[in-house]
């Protein structure tokens, strides 16, 4: 189910509960700020999932509440793990669903990476 997006921050989601070990993840890349993990129902041969340690909704919420060394650790990390994927020369696509119309799922801000193949047209009519 889609989120709604002027919920406010869901302690027990799954990226929440990721996050604080509750639950295993395949971690590619950790710092102070951001965790990226495989997803757990790749849609590319690479599907990484790319998040902040802060408890931010939405790229909406990151984007008003964030500090700016959060806001660069994330921005710094998704391209990191995209080169140390090996996946800067072919390319890749970064793809963020923001609330219901966006189709979020869960309520915790995501970027996907997906890349390893040619990823076709950007949307569907
Ligand atoms: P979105 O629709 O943008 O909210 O994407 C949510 C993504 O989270 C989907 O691609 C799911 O496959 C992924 N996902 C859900 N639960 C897990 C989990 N436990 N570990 C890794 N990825 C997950």
């Amino acid at each position: 189910m889609p989120i709604d997006a002027a919920a406010p921050y869901d302690e027990s989601n799954v990226f929440a509960r990721i996050l604080r070990g509750e639950i295993p993840a395949r971690t590619v890349y950790e710092d102070e700020h951001s965790l990226a993990f495989h997803d757990i129902n790749p849609a590319a041969p690479v599907h990484i999932l790319v998040i902040p340690k802060g408890a931010y909704v939405s790229w909406d919420d990151f984007s008003e509440r964030a500090s700016e060394a959060e806001i660069a650790a994330f921005v710094r990390a998704v391209g990191h793990v995209a080169r140390s994927q090996g996946l800067a020369s072919p390319g890749y696509r970064l793809l963020v669903n923001v609330g219901a119309d966006g189709g979020q799922e869960v309520p915790h801000l995501h970027v996907h990476i997906f890349g390893g193949r040619r990823l076709g047209p950007m949307l569907s009519r």
